[in-house]
């Protein structure tokens, strides 16, 4: 039985809808038991991985299939230079920042010279989920606020605080009631609309029902890929209004970089940098320890003052010296691999293959991107732009049973989720591009 909990997740596995092995079922079943009800699936057809490298991950029958979803991985699975480095340094040390140790400082001093100058001091953590909840709890010392404004599908992290602002866990999960939401900055259905101006206009009408209920505004915080709203890209500059608006109310603008950051968007190395603003702190996570838990809030000094006269921040694990390590790794690959530049090149000539194998497919209403983070909108009428969840759904799947993994996002669930390692090559492009005509072929 499928609850509405289940519904609430894009592409989440429902039992009954594909084909399990009796092996899978039976580890299906092991894990309701033991892991409780809590945790989800992916597929119609859940995969049972046993191994990954670079872009393919194996799964138990010895099936590879192309990654085309792993923010996570970013460099791709396995990395030499990662699984090395986390090796040497789990080897000699593995300590935490009650000790002085250069690890932390080598890497604190390389994170923060990719940032924009006034963001220059950091504090790490584990999960994307921790960052923001320190990002707020920063926020509400420096500016006695208390509201926080997210678009309308947002996804910032599971602590009591954060899910309290990530809307997309559906409805079943409350909002806080310093919480308001605003329409993502959605191109495709603003049509023609000056996305920057009503993204602002959305914000200012948050910020004065704020005041309204007697709630200072804290922070306006936005991933600025804008992943779980559908994935939105464009036109760059969009954000600058809003963040000049919360300002104005008092507010601190953050930039949630957990999936745009470390140069996925091809353009640059974060996704804010794309807007032409400067946040007034930004969250990292996912691909900064490429699978090494690590995570981290970047910020301007004077925002980060009072909160660390005022309270003692001690994370067992965050930046501890193996995934200060990893992190470095991952620093160094993007750079002496030529990954954010690959993101763009091979980025283009994805969107490029999926545009052409889109053309003249009635029900896709959008195909939108920047560098290695693209989506495909399908629509049950152009003119309505009425989303086709089903579509998507079997659109994904399709492409799962073909070899090739993505996902599913955006408020209906109705848009591909394309999200390849920075790795990908020409050649993997042409598979997706192929074996995504195929799918849409097959579920016409
Ligand atoms: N912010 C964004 C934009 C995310 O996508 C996620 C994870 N999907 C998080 C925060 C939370 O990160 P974590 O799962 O590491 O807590």
């Amino acid at each position: 039985m499928s609850s509405a909990a289940d519904l609430a997740m894009p592409n989440a596995f429902v039992p009954g809808r594909g084909d399990v092995s009796p092996e899978n079922a039976g580890l299906i079943e092991r894990r309701a038991r033991t892991l409780g009800p809590a945790y989800r699936l992916m597929y119609d057809s859940p995969l049972h991985l046993v191994r990954g490298e670079g872009v393919w991950l194996h799964d138990e029958t010895g099936r590879r299939f192309l990654d085309a979803y792993n923010n996570v991985t970013s460099i791709g699975h396995c990395h030499p230079r990662v699984v090395e480095a986390i090796r040497a340094q789990v080897g000699t040390l593995a300590t935490n920042t009650r000790y002085l140790h250069t690890a932390i400082l080598d890497y604190a001093e390389r994170l923060t010279a990719t940032f924009p100058t006034d963001l220059s001091q950091v504090m790490f953590a584990c999960t994307g989920s921790e960052a923001n909840d320190l990002a707020l709890r920063i926020a509400k010392a420096h500016t006695g606020g208390q509201g926080v404004i997210v678009t309308e599908n947002a996804y910032h992290g599971i602590t009591e605080a954060v899910a309290a602002f990530s809307p997309s866990l559906g409805a079943s999960v409350d909002l806080g009631a310093h919480v308001r939401t605003v329409p993502a900055p959605d191109r495709y259905h603003l049509a023609g609309e000056d996305v920057g101006a009503a993204f602002r206009r959305d914000v200012e009408a948050a910020i004065g029902d704020l005041k309204r209920h007697g709630i200072k505004p804290a922070i306006l915080i936005v991933d600025t890929l804008f992943t779980s709203d559908g994935v939105l890209p464009g036109p760059a500059g969009f954000l600058a209004g809003a963040a000049e608006a919360i300002r104005a109310a008092g507010g601190l603008f953050v930039a949630d970089e957990v999936q745009p950051g470390f140069g996925r968007t091809g353009e640059a190395m974060w996704g804010f940098e794309r807007h032409g603003v400067v946040p007034d702190m930004v969250t990292l996570g996912k691909p900064m320890g490429n699978g090494q838990p690590i995570s981290a809030v970047v910020m301007k000094p004077e925002v980060v003052d009072r909160f660390g006269r005022n309270a003692r921040y001690f994370n067992t694990f965050g930046g501890n010296a193996v995934s200060c390590a990893a992190a470095m790794a991952v620093l160094d690959a993007i750079e002496t691999e030529g990954l954010q530049l690959n993101a763009l090149e091979t980025g283009r000539a994805l969107l490029h293959g999926i545009e052409e194998a889109c053309a003249g497919v009635e029900a896709v209403g959008d195909v939108r991107g920047v560098g290695l983070f693209l989506a495909v909108e399908f629509v049950k009428d152009r003119a309505s732009r009425t989303p086709d969840r089903e579509r998507a759904s079997r659109v994904v799947n399709a492409m799962r049973e073909r070899g090739v993994l993505i996902s599913i996002s955006g408020k209906n669930h109705n848009s591909l989720k394309i999200r390849p390692p920075l790795v990908f090559t020409r050649e993997n492009a042409d598979l997706f591009v192929s074996v995504l005509s195929d799918s849409l072929k097959a579920t016409a």
